[in-house]
């Protein structure tokens, strides 16, 4: 093949030689050569099979070979691979006669591999009938800086318009001369019009789509176009959207062609969609026109710090905390840090350094001065906004707080008022839980203080120990007050705390809770022996007599104690402790007594018996018995006394021992005397009635009754005849329970006649003195003293002694217990006015002392009587028989 084309390179050198003649032939072959190699087009011969069979130097510069690459080869080397085929068509349709050359466009492939753009102009040589002959002239002439030049800008334009419709920018023409608009696809779809609509849109058109108040700018900015010297136009207006809603657009325009006369002749544009950019801006006006209100009502003022330039700038109102004049300049520097408190200045400068290094956000209170020397405290708060961009600032707020710290200072200043005031309400406080807790003369805790102090022993989670009450009531105490005054009254009271207090341990609680009650609280219980010691020691100092301005005041202390342990009902405590006390006043005073089981049965049963006492008594079950009272001397009836008994329906008849302290205790002895009384003044007017003679009826009357206020008022609804009746008083009495009621009712009694008797006399231990300021009728020697008289010398001396005190007195003196004659005998010469007794008669129902009367058998029976009767010896004369001298 190579050889082949040698050859035909041979030939083809000889036939041109031979074609053109000698001169011709040296002369063309040097210009075929010089035309070949000098061409700035590549030329190539081709034979019909396309082989290169001379390239020129154009051609082998352009593709980068040297021109033996190509000899030879197939120009299919050249020729991009996809062009190939169209190219080698082209090549074939050409024939000498009917397509002589052809101009064709076509891609050429460098020997580095690149495309090379190329014309190709190609020329079908006339035929010679050999073969490996030149058939085709190829001139390429490399196009390839146009077709790169025209890719870039078909490129640009692809990306501008690729910009222009991804930024929303619709693009508009104008060719002024006909006024002819041409619209971007974009343009339209902006507006909500099709992009196959076609616009036809003149001034008087296109002005109603504009919003109304647009339509001056607009038609103003539209009649810019053919002004002369027009360059550029921007402007914004409302057109209505397709959908209905006013757009917001921005028309920007340039003029980019001109008539010689300098008016514009063709004008290319963008319009801008900017509705949200300008609901955004209005948006952005309200938030800042809101935040303008919101930091000029709060009277916030804000600042920011550029860190690299350490510039500061300070609002308005920043300006105006720290008292400098408005301005938008950078502040001099030191400005804030001078204007800091000296005292904050190094605290503040600190805090403000480390977060600017650390960019962290800081917030702190401190004092500035003013240069005209105001004080005033300030908060700030300052962050550094995120910004990738943008210089590094940090921005603050500042506010004034001084009203708010003067506002703090006064509130803690107001409260430390209030506390002290409320520390002296705490004390008064104190002072009035003390005095509701205590008892203003002894100063001893109070009742409630002690229900206090029972409830916290009560309570499961209290002390949980054993716990001893003493229910402790003064005896005598009323006595000492009517008789001495409240004064010495208090006055013991006070002595009785003192002892109390000093009796006690600390620990205890000593109480007094009521008139001359008080209330120990021991706890732990002392040891049975213990206690009794501690209690015997305190009855006996109590029983001491108290000086009180130089009066002798004699007291004492009952004594109820009841003891508890765990849980336990401190009203039930009391109870017992009560029941306790009951019983050790009851059992003769100065004592103390345990509360047992047995004793509160005992104290059951007496209330059980008292309320059967209070049937009885509405059953009028008591009745007067009597026993008559007999004249010394005469032995006649100088009366009888009245002596209750009971006639119960299941037990029979009772006498007063049965019920009498039960009755006295409950507080129904009263009623049992009025019964008696009344029942004995009916008897007396039967007795009357019927011709017995007996001149009087003694009652016996008990305290109660004495001292009550109604006594009186009761008597006088009574048929009571002066003289007939009297009433038999306890001497003791006088000693315990005297006072003015009682007095009242003495001189009362002896207004309406009736007599009284001194009961029980020499027995109790009142005074003879007040005894005799009663000026009694008479007095009862009670039969303790009589009863042993017959055996007892001393006995008699005494019983005598008794009797002369009442003849001194004038007082009559009645013996009771006169059991024997010799009883009657000796008393009748010791001088005794009155003798009762069994050796008489025994008290008596009505009945039975009826019959008594009747059968006057006393008189038969009494030799003493006539004895004495008949002799009419004296005294004296009997007592000497008797062994009793006067003397004696
Ligand atoms: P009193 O007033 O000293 O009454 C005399 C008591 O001695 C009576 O007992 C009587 O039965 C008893 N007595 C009389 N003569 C003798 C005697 O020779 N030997 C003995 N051993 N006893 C004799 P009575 O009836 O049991 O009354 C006891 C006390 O009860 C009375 O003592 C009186 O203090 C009181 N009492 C009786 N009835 C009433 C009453 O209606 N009202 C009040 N308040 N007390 C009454
Ligand atoms: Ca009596
Ligand atoms: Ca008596």
């Amino acid at each position: 093949m190579c050889r082949r084309l040698q050859r035909t390179a041979w030939v083809l050198k000889k036939s041109i030689t031979k074609t053109d003649g000698t001169h011709a032939t040296i002369f063309g072959h040097e210009l075929f050569e010089g035309i070949f190699d000098s061409s700035a087009n590549g030329l190539i011969l081709l034979d019909s099979e396309f082989h290169m069979l001379r390239v020129g130097k154009g051609l082998c510069q352009l593709l980068g070979y040297a021109p033996h690459e190509l000899f030879a080869k197939s120009i299919r080397q050249i020729i991009a691979a996809d062009n190939w085929s169209a190219a080698s068509k082209k090549l074939t349709v050409l024939t000498p006669v009917q397509e002589k050359s052809l101009q064709v466009e076509c891609r050429y492939l460098h020997k580095n591999g690149t495309i090379v753009w190329v014309i190709v102009a190609v020329s079908h040589l006339p035929k010679k009938a050999m073969p490996a002959m030149p058939q085709y002239l190829l001139q390429v002439t490399s196009i390839d800086k146009q077709k790169q030049a025209e890719e870039l800008t078909e490129e640009a334009l692809n990306r501008w318009n690729f910009a222009l419709d991804s930024a929303g920018q619709g693009v508009w023409d104008c060719d002024v001369l006909t006024d002819t608009w041409s619209y971007s696809s974009s343009w339209k779809k902006m507006r909500g019009i099709p992009e196959d609509e076609s616009i036809l849109l003149d001034d008087e058109n296109w002005i109603k789509e504009i919003h109304p108040d647009d339509h001056q700018l607009v038609l103003e900015k539209m009649a810019e176009r053919f002004r002369v010297g027009m360059s550029e136009v921007s402007y914004e207006y409302r057109q209505r959207h397709r959908h209905g809603y006013w757009m917001w657009i921005l028309a920007r325009g340039r003029c980019t062609e001109f008539f010689p006369d300098g008016k514009p002749k063709r004008i290319i544009g963008t319009d801008t969609d900017i509705t949200e950019i300008r609901r955004r801006e209005v948006e952005l006006a309200d938030v800042s026109h809101r935040l303008e209100m919101a930091l000029s009502t709060s009277q916030v003022g804000i600042w920011k710090y550029d860190v690299y330039n350490s510039a500061t700038y300070w609002d308005l109102r920043t300006r105006e905390i720290f008292g400098l004049p408005p301005g938008d300049e950078a502040l001099p520097p030191q400005t804030w840090e001078n204007s800091i408190h000296p005292e904050d200045r190094e605290r503040v400068v600190t805090v403000c350094k480390q977060a600017v290094l650390s960019r962290q956000d800081f917030s702190m209170d401190y004092r500035i001065i003013l240069n005209d020397g105001t004080l005033k405290h300030v908060r700030a708060r300052a962050s550094f906004p995120k910004s990738d961009t943008g210089p590094e600032t940090m921005i603050g707020v500042n506010w004034d707080i001084t009203a708010d710290i003067a506002k703090a200072e006064a509130f803690k200043m107001a409260k430390l008022l209030a506390e002290n005031k409320s520390f002296d309400l705490e004390i008064a406080r104190g002072h009035l839980e003390h005095s509701s807790l205590h008892d203003s003369l002894t100063g001893l805790p109070n009742r409630r203080h002690l229900d206090k102090a029972l409830l916290e022993f009560q309570n499961p989670s209290g002390k949980n120990q054993s716990l001893s009450l003493l229910h402790i009531d003064l005896d005598r105490f009323k006595q000492i007050n009517d008789t001495k005054g409240h004064a010495a009254g208090d006055a013991v009271l006070v002595y009785m705390a003192n002892l109390l207090r000093k009796q006690f341990r600390a620990s205890d609680l000593v109480a007094r809770i009521g008139g001359d009650e008080f209330v120990v609280l021991l706890s732990p219980s002392p040891e049975h022996a213990q206690l009794r010691g501690m209690v015997d020691r305190l009855i006996g100092l109590a029983r001491e007599p108290i000086n009180w301005q130089g009066h002798e005041c004699r007291c004492g202390i009952s004594i109820g104690i009841a003891e508890a342990a765990g849980d336990f009902d401190p009203r039930q405590l009391f109870v017992n402790a009560d029941i306790a006390l009951y019983r050790a006043k009851n059992t003769g005073r100065n004592c103390a007594i345990y509360f047992t089981a047995r004793l509160q049965a005992e104290v059951i049963a007496e209330k059980e018996n008292a309320d059967d006492i209070l049937k009885g008594i509405e059953r009028q079950e008591f009745i007067p018995f009597y026993q008559p009272i007999f004249h010394t001397k005469t032995l006649d009836i100088a009366g009888v006394e009245a002596l209750a008994r009971w006639r119960h329906p299941v037990r029979g008849l009772l006498a007063p021992d049965t019920f009498l302290t039960v009755a006295a205790e409950f507080n129904l002895m009263n009623a049992i005397d009025s019964a008696i009384l009344a029942q004995a003044l009916c008897h007396l007017q039967m007795w009357d009635d019927a011709g017995i003679e007996i001149p009087r009826i003694s009652v016996n009357v008990s305290a109660r009754r004495l001292g009550s206020d109604s006594l009186l008022e009761s008597l006088n609804a009574l048929p009571i005849q002066p003289g007939r009746v009297s009433f038999e008083l306890l001497e003791s009495i006088f000693l315990d329970e005297f006072d003015d009621v009682n007095a009242k009712n003495i001189s009362g009694i002896k207004n309406l006649g009736i007599g009284i008797d001194v009961d029980d006399f020499g027995t109790g231990h009142a005074s003879i003195i007040s005894l005799l300021r009663l000026h009694p009728n008479r007095m009862k020697i009670d039969r303790q003293l009589t009863r042993n008289i017959v055996e007892s010398p001393s006995q008699r001396q005494l019983v005598k002694s008794l009797i002369e005190i009442g003849l001194s007195q004038n007082i009559e003196v009645c013996a009771e217990g006169v059991e024997t004659a010799e009883h009657a005998r000796i008393l009748t010469e010791l001088g005794c006015d009155y003798l009762q007794g069994y050796h008489f008669a025994k008290p008596m129902s009505e009945t039975d002392f009826l019959i008594y009367m009747q059968g006057q058998s006393w008189k038969k029976d009494l030799p003493l009587l006539e004895h004495d009767g008949v002799t009419g010896k004296t005294l004296s004369d009997f007592m000497e028989k008797v062994g009793l001298s006067k003397a004696s």
